[in-house]
């Protein structure tokens, strides 16, 4: 599936993904688009050029303000090393075609292809609560609360009840 997007809406996109981003991929983004060099010192901070510090959000902004200047080709280069959907530029005017990639899921109903109405049985570990011949196990009040599961865990469709090992709803 593509969808036609603006310069604009792909300019959007890039700056609010280098707003998530890690400080060496701005790093690389900024000396990509930005004359002065650009070093990221962590916390949100960069070093500028001659200036002393910056905020990381001065120097996302500034590589907006190159890309609303810059002409398609490049937007299109900067924007595919930023964004996961990629760009094309179309040769109209201000049209990009961006691919809308589906999320996947790994894990899908082999019967009836649910993959949001799964269910698979876990271990936990469970506090053990004894008096005389009653046994009690707690599973909230404890450290570990890790879920542990693999292929052979039994998985469970609640949309059609289907279930199965694990492995049998794993997509390959
Ligand atoms: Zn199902």
């Amino acid at each position: 599936m593509k969808k036609k997007i603006t310069t604009d809406d792909v300019i959007k996109e890039v700056s609010e993904m280098l707003a998530e981003a890690d400080g060496d991929f701005l790093e690389d983004v900024a000396n990509a688009c930005l004359t002065t060099k650009v070093r990221y010192l962590g916390d949100g901070w960069c070093k500028q050029g001659k200036d002393d510090k910056v905020p990381a959000s001065d120097v996302i902004a500034q590589i907006s303000d190159v890309l609303c200047e810059a002409d398609d080709f490049f937007i299109e280069q900067i924007a595919n090393s930023v964004l996961i959907n990629k760009v094309q530029y179309l040769d109209d005017e201000d049209v990009f075609e961006q691919e809308e990639l589906k999320p996947q899921a790994k894990y899908v109903c082999p019967h009836c292809g649910n993959t949001n109405s799964l269910e698979v049985v876990v271990r936990v570990w469970a506090k053990l609560t004894q008096n005389d011949n009653n046994f009690q196990t707690d599973t909230e009040n404890i450290e570990d609360t890790s879920h542990d599961w693999d292929g052979n865990s039994l998985m469970r469709c609640l949309n059609c009840e289907t279930s199965g090992k694990a492995w049998d709803f794993f997509q390959k």
